[in-house]
This record gives C-alpha cells, sequence and structure tokens, in this order.
C-alpha cells in the first residue's frame, strides 16, 4: 500500500531544541574549512548506498533494483546550486523527520555545551555526534531533501529548510529510489560550484569511496579501495600506485603489510614503509602516515593516535567497522576502543617486521639501517610491545664478520653455558672498540660482546635492562662476575703486598678523579682501565652529556683497575719507592689515558705536558 499523502501533505515543522542550536551555531559562523560540508554529504550517500547494498542482499525485494549505486553531484554555477543525488537506501517520510530534524545521538548535549563554549567554533566538533548533514549550512542558504526509500510500497517525499527554526515536509513526485539534495548556494559560497575545486575536494576526502562518484558526468574517484579486496586480486602494480598516491611520492615501498582481521576487532588494514627516513636527513619530524577509514570513508587523514608515535614512518591505510564515522581527533585520542585498534595493528606490525627479519635478513637490515632508529625510540617510550621490538634490534659483536649484524636472540643461542649475561660496550667503531682495555678480559674467556655505535643505544639497552631474562650488561661497569681463567695468561702478578699499597697510594695520588683503586681481574695487555661503578651511567653516556657540556669532567663513580701482571704497573712500584715525584707523573698519564680509552675527554694541556717529562726521562 503506497503512503496516503492526504493531511499530512505540506506541513511546517519546528526542529528539535538541540538541532536550533546547532544550526544557530552552524549557521551564523564563518568557518575556514567549510568545505568538509561535501565530505560529510558525500559520507552520508556512501553509508546509503553501502546500507542498501546489504538490503539487497539480505531482501528479496528493493525499490528501482535496477538502478546502479552511485553518487552524482551537479554543479549549476547559473543557478549557484550544488546537487548531490545518491541511488542508496532513500527515507521515508518519518525517517526524514527523525533523521534530519531531530538529534538522536546521545552526545549530542555534550556537543552542544562544546560548541556553546568553544569560542573559536571548532568544525571537528561539528562533525561528531551524528549531525554532519547540518555542515551543509554552513555553504547553503536553502536545502532542499528529496527522497524515496528503499522499501516497495515508499512514497517519495520532500524537505526543506533555510536552516533557521523549522523545515517543511511533504509528498513529492516522481522521485526514483534515494536522496537528491540541493543545496541553494549562499553568495559567499560560490566557488563550490566550480568543477575542478569539487573535483579536488573529492580527491581530498573521498577518494576511495567505494562507490562511482561523478561531477557534471566525469567519473572522479578511479581509485579504489583495493585494501579492501582480496590479497590475491591485487597485482603488484596496483599497490605501488595506491602507494604513491597515499604517500604523495614517486618511489615505490619498501615493506607493504596488507592483512585482516575481525575478531577482537574487524580490521582491514594496508601499510607501507617507504624507501627513504626523512628525519635522518634534518627534514623535521615526520607526521602520521597512515589515513584512518570507517567502511571506506574517509574519516581522518594522518591519524594521530591508530599507531603509535615511534611508527609515524608508516604509510597507509587502516579501516575499522568498529570506528564510529564522526569520532574526532579529541575523541581518537583517548578512546578506548582506538587503544585496543592501536594494539593489534602495532602487534600484527611488529610480527610483520620479525617475519621480514628471519625470511629475508638482509633486507631487513637494509630497514634497520634507515629505520632501526624508529624501533629504538619505540623502546624507550612504549613498554605495550617492548619484548617484539626488543626482538627487532640489530648490532653488530665480536662474533659478528665487520658490517654484519646480529640479534639478541641469537646471541642468546651462542651463550656459552653458565654465561647469565649479555655484555655489550658502545664506541664509534670496531675498531676503536676492539683496540680498547675493555673486551681484553672477555676475548681471553671467548665471550660475545655486543657493539654499539650510537649513542642512543646504551640508552636502549639500559632502558630493556633484560632480553628473555638476562641482563644487559655494559662492559665498562665495575661490578662484573666473569669466570676465573683457566690458565692465567704470562707473567706473574705482583704480591698481593705491593698490590695493596700501591692501590692506596695511586687512590692518594689521583684522589677525587677516582673513587677506588684496584687489582683487575680483567686485564690482559692493558695497564689499566677506568670502570663505572654506575650501570646506568656507561662511558658513552658520559659522552653524551661531555658534548653538551664540553667543561664537563668525568662523570659518576669510576674504579681504576690495574692491571698487576703488566710490567708498567710492575715497575711503577719500584719506581715509586725511589723517585716518588715522577711516578705521580706517570700514574696521571696512565689515568688519563684510560680516560681516553673510556672515549672520554681528558685535558690536553695536562697531557703534552706531561709526555714532554716522560720522553725527556726516556731519551736521557
Ligand atoms: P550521521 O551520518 O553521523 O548519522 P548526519 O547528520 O550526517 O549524521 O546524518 C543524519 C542521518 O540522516 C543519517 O544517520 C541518516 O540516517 C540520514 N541521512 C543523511 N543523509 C542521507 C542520505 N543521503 N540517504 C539516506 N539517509 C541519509
Ligand atoms: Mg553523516
Amino acid at each position: 500500500m503506497p503512503e496516503t499523502t492526504g493531511e499530512k501533505a505540506y506541513e511546517t515543522r519546528e526542529f528539535q531544541a538541540e538541532v536550533k542550536q546547532v544550526l544557530d551555531i552552524v549557521v551564523n559562523s564563518l568557518y575556514t574549512d567549510r568545505e568538509i560540508f561535501l565530505r560529510e554529504l558525500i559520507s552520508n550517500a556512501a553509508d546509503a548506498l553501502e546500507k542498501l547494498r546489504y538490503e539487497s542482499l539480505t531482501k528479496k525485494e528493493v525499490q528501482d533494483q535496477e538502478l546502479p549505486l552511485e553518487i552524482t553531484i551537479e554543479l549549476d554555477d547559473q543557478e549557484h546550486t550544488l546537487t548531490i543525488t545518491d541511488t542508496g537506501i532513500g527515507m521515508t517520510r518519518d525517517e526524514l523527520i527523525e533523521n534530519l530534524g531531530t538529534i538522536a545521538h546521545s552526545g549530542s548535549k555534550t556537543l552542544i555545551q562544546q560548541l556553546a563554549d568553544a569560542g573559536r567554533k571548532d568544525l571537528s566538533l561539528i562533525g561528531q555526534f551524528g549531525v554532519g548533514f547540518y555542515a551543509a549550512f554552513m555553504v547553503a542558504r536553502k536545502i532542499r531533501v528529496l527522497s524515496k526509500s528503499y522499501q516497495i510500497d515508499a512514497a517519495g517525499y520532500e524537505w526543506t529548510s533555510d536552516g533557521i527554526g523549522s523545515y517543511t515536509i511533504g509528498p513529492a513526485e516522481g522521485l526514483t529510489r534515494g536522496t537528491k539534495i540541493i543545496l541553494e548556494l549562499k553568495d559567499d559560497a560560490h566557488e563550490f560550484t566550480a568543477i575542478d575545486n569539487i573535483k579536488r575536494i573529492i580527491r581530498q576526502y573521498s577518494s576511495f569511496v567505494p562507490f562511482t562518484i561523478t561531477v557534471n558526468g566525469d567519473k572522479v574517484n578511479t581509485i579504489q579501495a583495493i585494501w579492501t579486496r582480496n590479497k590475491n586480486e591485487i597485482s603488484e602494480e596496483e599497490y605501488n600506485e595506491f602507494y604513491k598516491f597515499i604517500a604523495n611520492t614517486y618511489d615505490e615501498p619498501f615493506y607493504r603489510l596488507h592483512f585482516s582481521t575481525d575478531a577482537p576487532l574487524a580490521i582491514n588494514a594496508l601499510l607501507f614503509v617507504p624507501m627513504q627516513n626523512f628525519e635522518r636527513y634534518g627534514f623535521g619530524r615526520m607526521e602520521p602516515g597512515v589515513n584512518l577509514y570507517c567502511r571506506k570513508v574517509l574519516i581522518q587523514q594522518q591519524a594521530e593516535s591508530i599507531l603509535p608515535e615511534w611508527l609515524r614512518f608508516v604509510k597507509g591505510v587502516v579501516d575499522s567497522e568498529d570506528i564510529p564515522l564522526n569520532i574526532s581527533r579529541e575523541t581518537m585520542q583517548d578512546s578506548a576502543l582506538v587503544a585496543r585498534l592501536r594494539r593489534a595493528i602495532t602487534g600484527r606490525f611488529l610480527k610483520f617486521l620479525n617475519e621480514q627479519a628471519r625470511t629475508s635478513p638482509d633486507r631487513y637490515a637494509e630497514f634497520w639501517q634507515t629505520f632501526g632508529i624508529f624501533i629504538k625510540e619505540g623502546l624507550t617510550s612504549d613498554f605495550t610491545h617492548r619484548d617484539e621490538l626488543a626482538k627487532l634490534l640489530r648490532f653488530e659483536s665480536s662474533a659478528t664478520e665487520p658490517g654484519k649484524l646480529t640479534s639478541l636472540a641469537e646471541y642468546a643461542e651462542r651463550m656459552p653455558e653458565g654465561q647469565k649475561e649479555i655484555y655489550f660496550i658502545n664506541g664509534p667503531t670496531r675498531e676503536i672498540i676492539e683496540a680498547g682495555p675493555y673486551l681484553e678480559a672477555f676475548r681471553a674467556r671467548t665471550l660475545e660482546v655486543i657493539y654499539t655505535h650510537e649513542p642512543v643505544d646504551d640508552f636502549v639497552l639500559s632502558n630493556l635492562m633484560e632480553y628473555e631474562q638476562k641482563k644487559l650488561v655494559s662492559v665498562d661497569q665495575a661490578e662484573l662476575e666473569l669466570p676465573s681463567l683457566e690458565d692465567s695468561p704470562g707473567e706473574e702478578p705482583l704480591d698481593s703486598e705491593t698490590v695493596n699499597s700501591l692501590a692506596g697510594w695511586l687512590k692518594e695520588t689521583l684522589g677525587d678523579k677516582v673513587s677506588e683503586v684496584k687489582e683487575s681481574g680483567r686485564l690482559v695487555d692493558s695497564p689499566a682501565v677506568l670502570l663505572n661503578q654506575d650501570s646506568i651511567m656507561t662511558s658513552s653516556m658520559q659522552r653524551v652529556m661531555q658534548a653538551v657540556n664540553k667543561d664537563m669532567g668525568a662523570v659518576g663513580k669510576k674504579t681504576l683497575e690495574i692491571n698487576t701482571r703488566h710490567a708498567l704497573i710492575k715497575r711503577l712500584a719500584v719506581l715509586r719507592e725511589k723517585d716518588a715525584d715522577f711516578a705521580k707523573i706517570v700514574v696521571e698519564q696512565i689515568y688519563d689515558n684510560a680516560l681516553i680509552s673510556a672515549g672520554l675527554l681528558a685535558d690536553p694541556r695536562g697531557i703534552v705536558d706531561r709526555m714532554y717529562q716522560i720522553l725527556e726521562r726516556a731519551v736521557s
């Protein structure tokens, strides 16, 4: 039975009070990005088409079955109208009244309060809470909505309003299924009849709407929502084209991850790692690169909260049906749902990286060179994923060939029985590390040491503290339990009495520079070494501090360990008795040499003077 028009003919109705408030703000305020009204209308049209698609899949019959599912925009620069038509689900009379005359959303009270409070009339607020339609009143002095529901017996209706106080509703003849919205543009909004302008806006906000959009007969959105398609049906080239489009670049992606899940959340994601890390070249901090969609409708470009900050180098699309279409930037940040999405996507992405590292380690090493810094940033700033992140770390080590990298897992596998800790040392290059005194004890015991080269590495490893219950230890630390050596290397050591008195005298001579002097259990070739008593304040951390403050001396408590088998130390014990003054000069020099080996700044003036005095002795 068709609906009777009768007494329900033309009727003027008041908007609900809350709608009036919203409209008052929309109509009487000037907005800078008014163009988002089009996104709202297209997203409503796309929604209506999605619903129709669903209905025609689940019901036997819908009205005007043969109509193609599409969105048509007509611009008339003579009449100054913009008309947007969809062949979607349409609205009945009651639905027009309900949907366009009231705000059903429970958040509307908050919204209106926020709008009233926001002196600056923040537009992102308008898009919230299901009031996107009213955004059209920013550009239109009058809006006509002609709609016919998909239901077989539905009739057509016209809804008209100038956005002030009331609207009229009445029957309309000759409509087909769907909704036609005619905007009579305000005098200052005539730019919205310019075809190129409208096409640009559509490309910006709605390129991936999965229904054809035409503007004055031209099809605009050629790019499909490829992330929703089956992986097997998408060619390499299509993927790359899509990447270029969203990343606004000309090169190809380095990595690609396309996945979808249904539980616990419905996610469809297509993520790319670019070729370059522009932050490395000093281009400043990258913006987040992932766009958030809900059923192919763009919700937020460069969404901030959908991935953690340290994944800001990732480009792509996340589409989740679970995200409400009108979620705002503010709401995104503290939404529990978004946090769950973020955790799920990040976890999946890290799993992907670990797979890549396992299956193509060389290519992963390239990734590591370029983007490793972000993984390190993640490790120091985000505890949620630290286990997965730790697996991704790569370093050189005493067991790798120069230039080759190893993971903590591989290191752990190589650990001999009895070794409980993972050792690392920081130094600018492999050569410098290997020439220094710190490695000697480990080399003698064939214990592997990880070489870190970036100043940030010690911070990362100290922060991580352990890997699979194995403590991460910097080898310039004083408190180290090393297995004793079976066969002691070379010379006999000094007797313990001499050692004690020598150590006491050294401490006295060096004063506050060291907090302790003791016999070394670890040195082999070097006479002495400086070790840190504070496990966090490694030498590399001190170097970072010295780089900031050049006048700063060595920081943190230090132990000077002496090699009591070394000829220099042995002779020093004798020299000290015969020529205490000269012995002191030698001690100062030993200390400065140890500082240099630690990569810490020593006062060069002192060194040069002293060297001359020592040389003078040597040549006489
Ligand atoms: P939201 O889309 O968030 O619900 P809007 O203010 O954009 O809020 O739209 C309000 C409601 O009006 C929609 O939920 C929908 O029911 C209805 N509507 C708007 N545009 C259309 C359309 N083109 N076809 C069918 N229904 C529509
Ligand atoms: Mg909407």
